[in-house]
């Protein structure tokens, strides 16, 4: 089968498409457009959305390279600003969007944080912290997985095939 990226230098923007207001899809598209903002900065394209109360309340994107830190991670940050926002460390009520599967560290963090639930895209074969198993997360947490996945996945395979040139 000819590689599905062989052609692609930059995936559409996923401002492209439009998704029903409040789906799952939706908020996914909006980690998305995060994921974009990576991949513009020359970052490895992770996006995330923390969701409470059918509202985003913290957008964030991985920002490794451009703060020189291992743990800017979008999801990190993203944890950050929602406590932030709300005025507490918890973040029982919120559900984060990200097009990736979360790692160990940040799957730790959303322990720390009580979060309500995790919704990724695409999976990670080699770091996801469901590699190390779900007992990572909190109890209370909910997970569900595969929301726009082709495209979260296109966009890092396409930053990871740009890399290599
Ligand atoms: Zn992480």
């Amino acid at each position: 089968m000819k590689d599905p990226t062989s052609f692609v230098l930059r995936p559409p923007s996923p401002d492209m498409n439009t998704y029903p207001l409040f789906s799952p899809e939706y908020f996914m598209n909006e980690a998305l457009k995060e994921a974009q903002k990576a991949y513009d900065r020359d970052e490895v394209p992770v996006g995330a959305v923390v969701v409470c109360n059918r509202t985003i309340i913290a957008r964030a994107h991985n920002l490794t390279e451009t703060l020189n830190d291992v743990t800017a991670h979008a999801e990190m940050q993203a944890f950050t600003a929602a406590a932030g926002y709300l005025g507490g460390k918890y973040l029982d009520e919120c559900t984060l969007f990200v097009t990736l599967e979360p790692c160990v560290m940040c799957a730790g963090a959303s322990f720390w944080a009580q979060l309500g639930g995790i919704i990724y895209g695409t999976s990670d074969e080699k770091r996801g912290y469901s590699l190390a198993g779900n007992h990572l997360l909190h109890p209370k947490t909910q997970v569900a997985s595969g929301i726009l996945a082709e495209e979260c996945s296109l966009l890092l395979k396409s930053f990871f095939k740009n890399k290599r040139k």
